[in-house]
């Protein structure tokens, strides 16, 4: 039997399947952490391939709209990133940002505009094509290692919907945690695992691998982020939802999120590297 470390904790342990296959792809956990992924890893070229459409003809049309918005003039506002970020601001003095995986910049605009001094690395050299033509400091680079980070150089890391994308998870937080100074915080989103759709099955072609090919409940999250070191770990669950109109059905999902009626479709990670 091959010894795997698992690339979620590290953990020596062989991964269990789930029983699960999604678009062709079997699940495996981990029996320590409970990580959810595959087992083989998309090589750098089907990384860079697979993002590099995405963002420029294929599936990521939001992003690309996003784009135009903001050639226009418009600062995006997410009303729940905008809340994340105000809240991390009373607890941090230094504005220096990262983000791994900023995409077409639309973050990085709205850091900017905040006063953060804001970089970015993403794997898709379209997505930082778009954000350079929006000023925004991004650099490209390979899947196949986490980017190369100077230490205790950076106040917060932020990755929107990243984590789920990623192979090496533990060489991720090692890095994120390595870039942070002391005190510094990690803030990341991500797929809840037991979401409604996912738990019938629909995982869509852009939340499947080789897409998302990780998958995590609250306990995971937790889990991997304590073991990476970082402390004051809290992972939400995701109640708020602002819908862009007001239908019946809208509502009705305001209430069911809010009233956790329904469980949240996606988790809030926030972490503390030690003074
Ligand atoms: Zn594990």
């Amino acid at each position: 039997m091959i010894e795997l470390n698992c690339r979620f904790c590290g953990e020596s342990l062989q991964p269990t399947s789930i029983g699960r296959i999604v678009n062709g792809y079997e699940l495996f956990s981990c029996p320590k952490c409970e990580s959810i992924g595959v087992l083989s890893e998309p090589t750098p070229d089907q990384v860079k391939k697979i993002y590099d459409e995405l963002f420029s003809v294929g599936g990521y049309d939001q992003h690309r709209e996003e784009f135009r918005l903001i050639k226009q003039g418009k600062v995006p506002r997410s009303p729940y990133r905008h809340l994340l970020l105000k809240f991390i601001e009373t607890r941090l003095k230094g504005r220096k940002m990262l983000e791994i995986g900023g995409g077409i910049g639309s973050f990085g605009v709205y850091a900017e505009s905040r006063g953060w001094d804001y970089t970015d690395f993403d794997v898709s050299e379209a997505a930082v094509n778009f954000a350079h033509d929006l000023g925004i400091k991004s650099n490209c680079f390979s899947s196949a290692n986490p980017p190369s980070l100077p230490s205790a150089e950076y106040d917060l890391v932020v990755m929107w919907e990243v984590i789920e994308h990623v192979y090496d998870v533990k060489g991720y937080l090692d890095e994120i945690y390595r870039t942070l100074k002391p005190g510094g915080m990690y803030l990341l989103s991500t797929p809840n695992y037991y979401r409604t759709a996912y738990q019938k099955s629909d995982f869509g072609i852009l939340g499947s691998p080789p897409v998302h090919i990780n998958f995590f409940t609250k306990k995971a999250l937790e889990s991997i982020l304590t073991e990476s070191g970082f402390e004051k770990v809290n992972v939400y669950k995701r109640r708020l939802y602002f819908p862009t109109k007001l239908s019946f059905r809208e509502s009705k999902t305001i209430f069911q999120r809010l009233l956790a009626l329904e469980e949240s479709p996606t988790l809030i990670g926030i972490a503390r590297k030690p003074q």
